[in-house]
């Protein structure tokens, strides 16, 4: 039954892909733009390819060849060769955080520093800087620089501020530093018990709390932290818009939306500025119950407008691995054995995405360790069981560890595979802070992209930024090589490679259809919206070590140029 049920919908996805829905008067009408001399990947069911595209006001009229496209031609219409330049639909990223990104680069942004000496002359020079500033914070600091759990230091921070407090998040977003003056405007002092969902850490024989907080203990304290301006919202939002369509990015799931993010998307979008159609991930509070459903009813009827779709609800099932919060089924190889944390009771899940499910919510987990990728599918069963399968187009992020008995499971419950690629290769998070505590046997399940599509399952990219970069292309080449796009290391896994084609399908027309919008975009085909991109060279005719350097030199957002000129 389930298997019928998935391959009805696979077909109306790819039928509503290729079905034309332009009326017929408008083939003869002149176009606004007429691409020819390309390389035109259209990604349509076909994968196949074309020279030219013909585009009036935001949508495409025309896929084919240079001598078609001629009738489209007027006086005024503007004509742009190409010159075999490789023209694709743009980019959709489904999981990212552009606020808090975006905000994280104005303020201490300690992405790509390497060791502790460089993060704390960045925290230095920046309260240097901005002395009115009465909270200091940013974050992106690595947690393997320093090294195992991830265990930073108070006293670090004191040293260079020693009168504000100064809190910084981790890049992966999973731990919190914080210095003295942080803590004590928190409370949080040697009395502070652990939360549920996380750890105050502290020093082992003196018990002293250190300055690092894990998961939910960041809860503690960030509560203090004054709330940020709808200003500072906004410049944030617009720094990572900007950005985003300089990497060809036209349309996003925002992994976690409270409602100052909602009202920032408002207030761009009321402008002009959100240049990017948005599906809005609404955060699954794990302290309350049912009733926040009622909340997410009404913000999705606010705020669902314009470029903003607020229909999905975000639910966090776990931590990560690398500070042993990831729900395991079996335990860490650490001491006292422990099995990570559930973040939401695994049968209140059920509940919880019934319900969900049964109110027309698309719900998007993450969920990192093999026991809560397996609750998240049980939920997802759950609610299917219950209500019918509706294909809300639930999807799980991150995967790190699929137990191989889920693999079918995906196909058969219809849940999209939602992976960072850019994570699916050696780097220290993974030999150093990861299988040393998982063991051989279950390392060999990290990042299983291509077991998921193997056992029918569907995949779709997101970068997952703030954690890694929002630049689709290093990912992209990761998913084909298993390998770091800076370095020449020895493939991860490599059984595990995809195609570049797939690839490229998972960060455009599968993010399209998680997004709920690939029968307007995420191909380049006649009556869909003019969402493409332009690049400097063409991806299937370089080695993939290079893929990551590629550069769009054009992106047009519903046939407007949001990033570079027409050429
Ligand atoms: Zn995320």
């Amino acid at each position: 039954m389930r298997t019928s049920a998935t391959a009805i919908i696979l077909a109306c996805t790819l039928i509503t892909a290729c079905s034309p829905k332009i009326p017929a008067q408008s083939a003869t009408e002149p176009a606004d733009v007429v691409f020819v001399n390309g390389a035109v990947y259209t990604m349509d069911v076909n994968r196949s390819w074309a020279t030219a595209v013909a585009v009036r006001d935001d949508k495409i009229v025309y896929v084919g060849f240079d001598d078609g496209v001629a009738a489209l031609q007027g006086a005024e219409t503007r004509v742009v060769d190409l010159d075999g330049k490789m023209l694709m639909p743009s980019f959709q990223d489904v999981h990212i955080h552009p606020m808090e990104s975006g905000k994280q680069a104005l303020t201490v942004n300690l992405a790509g520093m390497r060791t502790i000496k460089d993060y704390v002359a960045a925290v230095k020079a920046y309260a240097d800087a901005n002395p009115d500033e009465a909270w200091i914070l940013g974050g992106g600091w690595s947690m393997d620089v320093f090294g195992p759990g991830a265990r930073t230091s108070k006293k670090l921070l004191d040293a260079v501020v020693p009168d504000r407090p100064v809190f910084l998040t981790s890049s992966d977003g999973h731990t919190g530093w914080a210095n003295s003056k942080a803590l004590e405007a928190a409370g949080i002092d040697q009395d502070t018990q652990d939360p549920a969902s996380g750890i105050v850490d502290r020093d082992a024989e003196t018990g002293e709390i250190i300055g690092s907080l894990q998961e939910g203990a960041m809860e503690l304290l960030t509560p203090y932290i004054p709330p940020s301006s709808p200003e500072f919202d906004q410049r944030g939002l617009k720094y990572s818009v900007d950005l985003l369509n300089s990497y060809g990015i036209t349309a996003i799931t925002d992994a976690w939306v409270l409602r100052p993010t909602l009202e920032a998307y408002r207030a761009l979008d009321d402008r002009d500025e959100l240049t990017l159609r948005v599906v809005a991930s609404l955060w699954w509070e794990r302290t309350l119950g049912l009733e926040q459903i009622l909340d997410f009813k009404e913000l999705r009827s606010e705020f669902t407008r314009g470029n903003v779709n607020a229909g999905t609800v975000k639910i966090m099932q776990d931590g990560v691995l690398e500070n042993y919060t990831g729900a395991l089924s079996e335990p860490y190889f650490v001491d006292g054995l422990p099995t990570g944390i559930p973040m939401v009771d695994p049968e209140f899940l059920k509940t919880a995405v019934t319900a969900l499910d049964a109110e027309g919510f698309q719900v998007h987990f993450h969920a990192i360790g093999d026991a809560a990728i397996t609750q998240c599918l049980d939920a997802v069963e759950a609610a299917i069981g219950a209500n019918g399968n509706a294909h809300r187009r639930h999807h799980i992020s991150h995967l790190q560890l699929i137990h191989p008995n889920d693999l079918p499971r995906f196909r058969e419950l219809d849940v999209v595979a939602n992976f960072q690629p850019l994570w699916a290769y050696a780097d220290e998070y993974v030999t150093d802070l990861t299988i040393p505590f998982i063991g051989e046997e279950r390392a060999n399940w990290m990042y299983s992209i291509r077991s998921v599509i193997n056992a029918g399952g569907m995949i779709a990219f997101g970068s997952d930024w703030f954690v890694s970069t929002a630049n689709p292309f290093p990912q992209i080449e990761t998913a084909v090589t298993r390998t770091d796009a800076e370095a020449d290391d020895a493939p991860f896994m490599p059984h595990e490679t995809i195609d570049l084609a797939t690839a490229l399908a998972a960060f455009t027309i599968n993010s399209a259809y998680v997004n709920g919008i690939e029968d307007v975009s995420g191909s380049v085909s006649v009556g869909k919206l003019a969402d493409l991109i332009v690049l400097d060279r063409n991806l299937f005719e370089i080695p993939a070590k290079e893929i990551s350097e590629t550069k769009v030199l054009l992106t047009l957002f519903g046939g407007k140029p949001v990033h570079g000129d027409l050429l």
